[in-house]
């Protein structure tokens, strides 16, 4: 899509910190990070979140999960442990509608049990 901002940085139109890359998804740096590590996982192709990308292709999702499960592993995040967010909506707090997933870690994370 032309006027989104994760299609241009899968395009390199707008710069991005890349930590992971292969033929189907693209994970860099999230901008604001809420965690000492923050990552945003995308798809190349676009799709508006996590449902109509579940809906329309969803092989998507295993491309995405082996990018982050390739990624934690090498990096070392996986060994520490990490949590996978996606947002849908405005309850949600989706404010960039590129499906995407939020990997954090680095840290012991608070929140869900802690
Ligand atoms: P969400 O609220 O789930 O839609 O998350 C969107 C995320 O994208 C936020 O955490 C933003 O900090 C992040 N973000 C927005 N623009 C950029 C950008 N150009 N590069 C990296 N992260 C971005
Ligand atoms: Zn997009």
């Amino acid at each position: 899509m032309s006027d989104c901002i994760f299609c241009k940085i899968v395009k390199e139109e707008i710069p991005s910190t890349r930590v992971y890359e292969d033929e189907f998804v693209i994970g860099f740096r999230d901008l604001n990070p809420l965690a000492k590590e923050h990552l945003l996982f995308i798809h190349r192709d676009h799709s508006k979140d996590i449902n109509d990308l579940s809906d329309a292709n969803p092989a998507q999702l295993s491309d995405v999960f082996k990018a982050i499960s390739s990624y934690s592993k090498s990096s070392g995040l996986a060994s520490s442990g990490f949590r996978v967010v996606t947002n849908l909506g405005s309850d949600g707090c989706q404010t960039v509608f590129h499906t995407h997933f939020h990997v954090l870690g680095g840290e012991k994370l608070g929140g869900f049990g802690s």
